[in-house]
């Protein structure tokens, strides 16, 4: 399978993977505190480096194969990443004493590997800063690897990040958190074993590592475009990205290096605007207006203290670097490029009444960006990319009133099957097309049949071979994802979710307004319908002073007032330890870590008696 007009005879990109290889992790596998692993990079490496499979999208074989290359290289002297160790890289800066770390991966013991990497080729250098370039946890969540908290607390050490970033960092798992992490697991395909005819990566980076997730609050705010800062004698001057690629996001430049950090605005892949787990839709407007403002503010522009302009490489925390002054700015434009086309098309498209669904099988990336690598879509795609700008601008109506009150998925299936004439004839009809290679609808009509009938046997297993082939034939290493775990689920049933969902530590740093947030979206609504109750909530931890909330429950809602006056029958008294506890609803467990009741502690009682939490084994692929 394949393009036969991919530039597979530009070998720019192997050159760039492996540049300045230091050191790799041997084995590649990082394990936990007691043995388990929790990253494993020699199960793709171990196939990947052969010539491919037919049962692998030959673009993805290659991006795979680069994205496996894992171990410790030089960026130039002074800046090094360890690639490969996590779905995300580490970048380290040595300083005058110590080395400032940016991004430390997802996990604490995938970081820690890689600062032991690290200083065993380079020196047992000191942390003498962390800087996190945005949001996402595989930017921040290995912390705790590389730095100790007491540093932290002490100001030995400052830990820098965009504005925003803790509230953004925090609320992406809090909400919707159960039902992304689920989505997640057939989006990176958690389950799926590894080798050509399974996993083979994620396209970012192979998959998501499966330790500790850990959070350090920044010490240190950037809150404006043009902000410098001096750490341990490394200058770097800042771009504030806000509502790119994540909502608190950052880029910066080391100007000693000719260094441009780029965060996760301009990778080696076609990227997200509404990653498939999903999310609040990005705006890939911004992200390009970022990328034009990079360009102007560092690639071209003086230096503002009098020192080197320009950039002479530019890095990302995921996938390898690109060198060389005007590569940098051809890999930045094209960038740009691509995610301002989809949006600009789409939204001229839309303005002609087409719908997302139609847009998405009309707008064709011009030709430099199909034939520039970085600019495939291996973890975005054109199609899902322009349904979130429909989404972004349009929601889900199409305008349509036919469409407007249509049945949901199984009461459309039962109907549907019973016009095509019952679903053993839709089977036999299904599988023709599928043999005739129409795979995609052969999915669309197998689908109803699974949805109408979960136990039709023939369905479920013909559903399942046509996702396989669909998934085999993907460029986008999520969507073969998606493909190859909802084939699975139908053959050996719901994996659940793999990951780890929630991390203690995140939770800990709830703010008030975001817990009671987290507990009101769990109220089992006509449970609560009866219910009238006033509770005041004293968060001891929250600042210097602590606040106090007023909540009242009332027609189901919970609803928080900082300070509200009123009456309540229970104050609560909730340090900050506790708050986990009495968020997944466990008393006991919450008094062990000091909550403290004062007034009728029934009230407590009947509110967790409504909370409904999230269910991480929802069906996907059938009903
Ligand atoms: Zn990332």
């Amino acid at each position: 399978m394949g393009d036969p007009g991919l530039p597979f005879e530009d070998r720019q990109d192997f050159a760039d993977a492996e540049r300045g290889l230091i050191a790799a992790l041997d084995p590649g596998v990082v394990e936990d505190d007691h043995g388990a692993v929790v990253w494993d990079n020699d199960s793709y490496a171990s196939f990947l480096r052969g010539d491919g499979a037919d049962s692998v999208h030959r673009s993805l074989w290659r991006q795979s194969s680069l994205v496996t290359r894992q171990g410790l290289f030089e960026v130039v002297p002074g800046i090094y990443q360890v690639r490969g160790l996590d779905l995300s890289n580490v970048t380290f800066v040595e300083g005058d004493t110590g080395v400032v770390v940016i991004d430390p991966l997802l996990s604490v013991e995938t970081a820690r590997a890689a600062m032991k990497l690290y200083r065993s080729q380079r020196g047992d250098r000191a942390v003498t800063g962390v800087i996190y370039t945005h949001s996402h946890a595989d930017h921040f969540g290995g912390v705790k690897g590389v730095v100790d908290e007491a540093d932290v607390d002490a100001g030995r050490v400052p830990v820098i990040a965009p504005q925003g970033f803790l509230e953004h960092a925090i609320a992406e798992n809090v909400y919707a958190g159960t039902a992304m992490a689920r989505r997640a697991g057939y989006m990176y395909g958690a389950a799926l074993p590894r080798g050509p005819r399974g996993g083979v990566g994620a396209g970012l980076g192979q998959t998501t590592s499966t330790g500790t997730v850990s959070l350090i609050p920044p010490t240190v705010d950037i809150t404006r475009t043009g902000q410098e800062l001096t750490v341990d004698g490394v200058r770097m001057v800042f771009q504030l990205a806000p509502n790119s690629e994540a909502p608190a996001e950052m880029h910066f430049l080391l100007p000693a290096r000719r260094a441009l950090c780029i965060a996760e605005n301009a990778t080696h892949t076609l990227h997200n605007v509404l990653t498939l787990r999903g999310a609040l839709v990005r705006d890939p407007r911004s992200w390009a207006r970022y990328l034009t403002e990079a360009i102007e503010m560092f690639t071209a522009g003086a230096d503002s203290a009098g020192g080197a302009s320009g950039v002479d490489v530019v890095f990302a925390s995921h996938h390898w670097p690109t060198w060389g002054a005007d590569n940098v700015v051809e890999f930045l434009r094209l960038q740009r490029d691509l995610y301002a086309y989809q949006h600009d098309q789409t939204v001229r498209l839309i303005n002609k009444g087409w719908t997302g669904a139609e847009i998405a099988e009309m707008v064709e990336l011009p030709p430099a960006l199909r034939r520039a690598w970085h600019a495939h879509g291996y973890y975005g795609s054109v199609s899902h990319n322009v349904k979130a700008v429909y989404q972004r601008y349009m929601g889900w109506y199409d305008g349509n009133p036919a469409r407007l009150w249509q049945h949901p998925p199984a009461e459309a299936a039962r109907r549907y099957v019973e016009f095509m004439g019952g679903a053993d004839a839709v089977v036999d009809k299904a599988r023709r097309c599928g043999d005739e290679g129409d795979l995609r609808w052969a999915a669309q009509v197998l689908d109803h049949v699974v949805f109408a009938e979960p136990d039709h046997k023939e369905g479920r297993a013909l559903l399942a071979d046509v996702l396989e082939q669909l998934g085999f034939g993907c460029e986008n290493g999520t969507w073969r994802n998606c493909y190859l775990s909802g084939a699975q689920e139908l053959r050996d049933g719901n994996f659940g979710t793999p990951t780890v969902t929630s991390a203690p530590d995140l939770l800990a740093q709830l703010p008030p307004e975001m817990f009671l947030d987290a507990l009101s979206v769990q109220v089992n609504g006509p449970e609560a319908w009866h219910l009238d109750l006033a509770i005041r909530w004293v968060f001891p931890d929250d600042g210097p002073d602590g606040s106090s909330f007023r909540t009242t429950l009332t027609n189901g809602v919970l609803t928080a007032v900082r300070g509200g006056a009123g009456d309540v029958s229970l104050t609560i008294t909730l340090p900050r330890a506790a708050m986990a506890a009495v968020a997944a609803g466990r008393l006991d467990a919450a008094r062990g870590a000091g909550l403290s009741l004062d007034g009728d502690e029934r009230t407590l009682r009947q509110l967790l008696g409504v909370l409904d939490p999230g269910d991480p084994g929802f069906n996907i692929v059938e009903p």
